[in-house]
């Protein structure tokens, strides 16, 4: 007796449509060539650090292999509270994180818990389009809202917004510092997006998970971006997604947290028992050296990221391509002028110059005509791609 394989027709709809990644074509179709540069990812060259590795060693070691607590162990959320102080300054309650397998799930239990069927989530765009699939495959809808660009970069537009506001609308999405446009809120702009979302009684679903490569002076608070904790008070309705992953070149670990109210707690430990049923110890273990002892490796990431900025910036002397220069993250989202279709430019540019890059178009329609490059590598190699890119811009408009 065999087991009936169920036809496609029987998967749910919310399923099948959970938008492909438009960056993964490209990877597909560049990676493995001898000498190409892959900056179309949004990770750093360099391994996590010895010292993080060796805490999850230890752990191993010593036999940590068994189930654990939900939210993560005590010591993990212990140390998030001390690193939030530090950045934050102000206390903060362990209580409040709840450890994931990286910001994605935990993006995913934020969205689970507050849109479904029938609701409506905003999201600004371009966006990382990780936000439009979390919210397809919880069966809501993803209302993009286009920014705004100028001379100086992009800024949100806050009266467009809260126009696409309706009775169905659950929540914003707000990524600041963003990827891939590398817009920073300021507080200004975070205060206004709170009066929003009180007026309309909306989730605000913050990833500021770029918030320590930030660029801008005028936007830098005690070396992060601003940040919704800055200007919310405790019954504001604000869920974070949160990551390990840039920060301490930890992509490949998946350890992220979500940070929400405690009277959360119960709802979320449950989310996560039939998500993940929690993260392996010896991950945690490695979170909490990186929290710990991780500050002068960041600082070498962020080093990093602003020599490789700065040498991007260069590819508009040709006069070719559109850049406003990236307030925060680790991307350049720029714009040659006169090319139309992103992803057929970012196919040349491999064929062309061996560089990888991301199609704009990936980020949603607001994208489109534009690249995303990674620029947190090695100085040589953004200096190369760029040479490359910029021997290649003539033919490529
Ligand atoms: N949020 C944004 C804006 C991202 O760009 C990423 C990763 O690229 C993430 C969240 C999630 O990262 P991870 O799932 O590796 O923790």
């Amino acid at each position: 007796s065999s087991i009936a394989i169920p036809s496609l027709s029987k998967l749910r709809p919310e399923a099948e449509q959970a938008p492909a990644s438009g960056i993964v074509d490209v990877a597909n179709y560049g990676r493995g060539r001898p000498g190409i540069i892959p900056l179309w990812v949004g990770e750093g060259d360099l391994p996590t650090p010895a010292f993080i590795c060796e805490a999850a060693t230890r752990s191993l070691a010593t036999g940590e292999t068994f189930y654990t607590y939900q939210s993560g162990i005590p010591e993990l959320r212990e140390a998030l509270a001390r690193y939030h102080e530090r950045l934050y300054g102000k206390a903060s309650d362990p209580e409040r994180f709840f450890v994931n397998s990286g910001g994605m799930p935990a993006l995913q239990i934020a969205i689970r818990m507050v849109a479904g069927t029938g609701d409506e989530v905003l999201v600004p765009t371009p966006a990382w389009p990780n936000f439009v699939g979390a919210i397809v495959i919880a069966g809501a809808q993803a209302v993009g809202v286009p920014m705004n660009i100028d001379a100086h970069g992009w800024n949100i537009d806050l009266e467009r917004l809260e126009k696409a506001v309706t009775p169905r609308t659950r929540a914003l999405v707000i990524n600041s510092p963003s990827n891939p446009t590398g817009w920073t809120a300021s507080h200004d702009d975070l205060s206004a997006l709170l009066d929003i979302a009180r007026r309309h009684g909306l989730w605000i679903i913050a990833d500021e998970i770029y918030g320590r490569f930030i660029h801008d002076p005028t936007l830098t608070v005690g070396g992060r971006s601003p940040s919704f904790r800055d200007v919310m008070t405790p019954e504001d309705c604000v869920l974070f997604i949160q990551t390990f992953s840039k920060n301490w070149a930890m992509t490949g670990w998946r350890l992220g947290w979500l940070e929400a109210p405690p009277p959360l707690g119960p709802v979320i430990e449950n989310l996560i028992q039939y998500q993940t049923s929690g993260t392996p110890v010896f991950i945690q273990r490695a979170g909490i050296a990186a929290l710990d002892e991780g500050e002068s490796f960041l600082a070498d990431q962020i080093a990093r990221a602003r020599a490789g900025r700065a040498i991007v910036q260069r590819l508009t002397e040709s006069g070719l391509v559109e850049l406003p220069p990236p307030s925060g993250a680790f991307y350049a989202f720029f714009k040659i002028r006169g090319a139309k279709n992103a992803k057929d430019i970012a196919m040349r540019l491999i064929d062309e110059a061996n560089v990888g890059l991301a199609p704009g178009s990936a980020f949603g329609d607001a994208g489109e005509g534009y690249l995303r490059l990674c620029y947190l590598r090695k100085a040589e190699d953004v200096e190369e791609a760029v040479r490359r890119i910029a021997e290649a811009l003539p033919r490529l408009a």
